[in-house]
């Protein structure tokens, strides 16, 4: 399995930053951004915001990773927007490129049905790289290494409100508010207070109804692994009969604050690779934006094994529902969805979207499927 090489615990010297603004606490924590030299302005638009809305004063390093060399103009358009440090990695080979044991006759034969199909990325071989790579990879990538949390960030996305706190400490159940001396005091009068694995903004269904092969793969997985489960599990914000049929939401990846851990944990690698060897990302289109269509184009997605499902499953399946957590207050977009903090949330954050424009119970959210775990 794979070792983390970070140390257990917060190292001293990430408390203080040097030339951060705001004094406290910091977590081991970094942004990751995969991206194209061709996403560069996409990029810039929303990380230009996330410094503006938060990193400014919390100075999170970012990595960036690419299946290429990244360009010199990428680089030192990304540096000039931070203060931060920011690391360029690439991606080993063996981690993007389609494997060996991939049939190929039978995934290009696959490819041209959705071609002919208008399946969205149907043709795209780059396209099911970057969600296998998403879903099974990117948290091994050695420059992650030293790092437990991190927070994706998509090109094209808009961070809507000011964040005074750090979402990163909230992920470790930091109590910021007791200052430093009290934190140890307060880990051992509640030792099992929740750490949280998962962060997100907005969850939605997918739109088709055939049960589709991904649950065929995940139910094998359960069937064979039934200990590998996390008791308290989040089953059922996936499934509306106790594992037999997948209920389509997930939560959309584009964004996520995460445990690394989670991804790295023998369970997950696990399931990972049992998906992997069923060899559905080539087989099958992933569609992280499945429903950004109407639903007689939607029809035509046929199958989907994307990073967003994979990772919601995995999430639901082996961290307890507890540690999800629902991101209230981070103001967010990413085509064509927006999740808009409301009332108290939106005035404390001096949001700039419309809150009448929220994605959170719209009905093709999940979010009331996430609030219904918890009643
Ligand atoms: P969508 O949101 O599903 O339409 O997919 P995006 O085009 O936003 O891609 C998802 C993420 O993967 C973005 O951060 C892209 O920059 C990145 N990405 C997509 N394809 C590639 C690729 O072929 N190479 C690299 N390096 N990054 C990619
Ligand atoms: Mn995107």
């Amino acid at each position: 399995s794979h070792q983390p090489p970070y140390k257990a615990g917060v190292p001293e010297d990430y408390y203080y930053h040097s030339n951060g603004t705001a004094p406290g606490p910091r977590a081991n924590a970094a942004f990751v951004i995969l991206a194209r030299n061709s996403d560069l302005n996409g990029i810039v638009f929303s990380m230009k915001q996330m410094e503006d809305r938060f990193n400014k004063k919390f100075q999170y390093p970012y990595v960036f990773l690419n299946d290429d060399d990244f360009s010199d103009e990428f680089k030192r358009r990304i540096t000039a927007l931070t203060d931060a440090k920011v690391e360029f990695g690439k991606i080993p080979r063996d981690h993007w490129y389609q494997p060996d044991w991939i049939d190929e006759e039978k995934a290009s034969k696959a490819r041209d049905e959705m071609v002919k199909a208008q399946v969205i990325y149907g043709g795209s071989v780059p396209y099911r790289n970057m969600c296998r790579f998403n879903s099974g990879f990117f948290f091994r990538h050695e420059l992650l290494d030293k790092y437990k949390y991190y927070w994706r960030i998509e090109p094209d996305v808009n961070f809507y409100c000011d964040l005074d706190y750090d979402p990163f400490l909230i992920m470790q159940n930091e109590k910021k508010v007791y200052g430093r001396k009290h934190r140890h005091v307060i880990k051992w009068l509640f030792p099992n207070s929740t750490t949280f694995r998962l962060g997100f903004t907005v969850s939605l269904y997918e739109y088709e109804t055939t049960i589709p092969t991904l649950w065929d793969a995940v139910k094998e997985f359960m069937d064979e692994n039934p200990d590998m489960l996390q008791e308290g599990n989040a089953l059922g914000f996936i499934s509306d009969d106790a594992g037999g049929t997948y209920n389509r939401c997930h939560f959309w990846s584009n964004f996520e604050i995460g445990d690394l851990d989670l991804w790295r944990s023998d369970a997950y690698m696990k399931f990972f690779e049992h998906l992997d060897k069923k060899g559905g990302f080539y087989y099958e289109v992933c569609c992280k934006l499945s429903c950004r269509d109407s639903p007689r184009v939607l029809k035509r997605y046929i199958q989907r094994w994307g990073d967003a499902p994979v990772h919601s499953i995995g999430a639901a399946l082996f961290a307890k529902k507890e540690q999800i957590h629902f991101f209230n207050d981070i103001g967010y977009k990413h085509n064509p969805f927006q999740h808009c903090p409301q009332g108290d949330a939106h005035t404390k954050g001096k949001c700039w979207c419309d809150p009448s424009d929220n994605f959170d119970y719209h009905w093709y959210s999940c979010l009331a499927r996430y609030d219904k775990m918890f009643t």
